[in-house]
């Protein structure tokens, strides 16, 4: 493919994307835990690209059903679910909905996380499974609904959210960095298995971004990650989402079994 640079002496056309390659037209995506926080930016931005967009969410229906109403609005198309993304059989159905729904499944966003740190002596078997469950086995159970299709049509794009806490955990962290070190694995080995096949997998890494989640963090806490931070602020949903969309169209053709930092330098 060529680009046409004809387009650079049109000021109009020279504004528009660049390439087809950047549209997403036509695909069908899922979103897990696309309710609110990062996850809803990721759903509007596939959305905005021309993607049909089912979310996922557990409990919050609300902002859920409010997703689904404004991209119906506009002219697109969506679909919300309810879920526990940590057990499998409820995962499964809720695949076969959205496919009823929207149509088989182009995209998968594993985005649906929780935190739940403590100290160690109070880490509790609780604790633990509850992160596991919804930060890696939830991965493994979305990729086995949608993975078969993807190969069969010889194209997908599995995109994971994991957390610079893979590498960097802060203290009581012991489940979510496990959680987050397994899903950055989970991507590299899964991206071997489909490379060539035409099914990408590559994860983004926010750092600190503006959500619920970061909510429960001690201000104490933030001040201290944020001193660690090059460009010295935390992050909006939507300049993570604007990555992950952008690994969901043509356009990342040649990007597989990568772990990309959207965390303003922190490396
Ligand atoms: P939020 O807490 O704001 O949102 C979490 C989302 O996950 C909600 O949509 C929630 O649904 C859904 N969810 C939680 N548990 C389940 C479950 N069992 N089944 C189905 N859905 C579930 O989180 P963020 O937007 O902050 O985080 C999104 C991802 O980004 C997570 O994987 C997180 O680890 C990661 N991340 C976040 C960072 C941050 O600074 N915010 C930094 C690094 C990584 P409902 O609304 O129904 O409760």
């Amino acid at each position: 493919m060529r680009y046409d640079l004809r387009a650079l002496a049109d000021p109009v056309a020279a504004a528009q994307p660049v390439s087809s390659e950047l549209s997403l037209t036509g695909r069908v995506a899922v979103v897990t835990g696309g309710s609110r926080g990062i996850g809803r930016s990721i759903a509007e931005a596939l959305a905005a690209k021309g993607a049909a967009v089912g979310v996922m969410f557990r409990e919050r229906e609300a902002p859920a059903r409010e997703f689904e109403a404004v991209v119906r609005d506009a002219g697109g198309r969506a679909w919300a679910g309810q879920c526990d993304v940590g057990d499998e059989p409820s995962v499964a159905q809720f695949f076969e909905r959205a496919a009823d729904a929207l149509g088989p499944i182009d995209i998968l966003v594993n985005n649906a996380g929780i935190a739940r740190d403590a100290h160690v002596l109070f880490h509790d078997r609780v604790k633990w499974d509850a992160v596991l469950s919804v930060n890696l086995d939830a991965a493994y159970y979305c990729v086995r609904a949608v993975v078969r299709g993807m190969l069969l049509r010889r194209w997908g794009r599995i995109i994971n959210v994991s957390s610079p806490s893979a590498r960097l955990p802060l203290a009581g962290q012991i489940s979510y960095a496990s959680s987050k070190a397994g899903l950055e694995g989970l991507t590299r080995a899964l991206s071997r298995d489909l490379a060539g096949k035409g099914v990408l997998v590559n994860a983004v890494s926010p750092g600190l971004i503006e959500t619920e989640m970061l909510e429960m963090m001690p201000e104490s806490a933030r001040a201290e990650h944020l001193k660690g931070v090059p460009i010295g602020r935390t992050g909006q949903p939507h300049e993570v989402a604007a990555v992950v969309a952008f690994l969901a169209t043509d356009a990342a053709s040649y990007i597989t079994g990568q772990v990309i930092g959207v965390d303003g330098g922190l490396g």
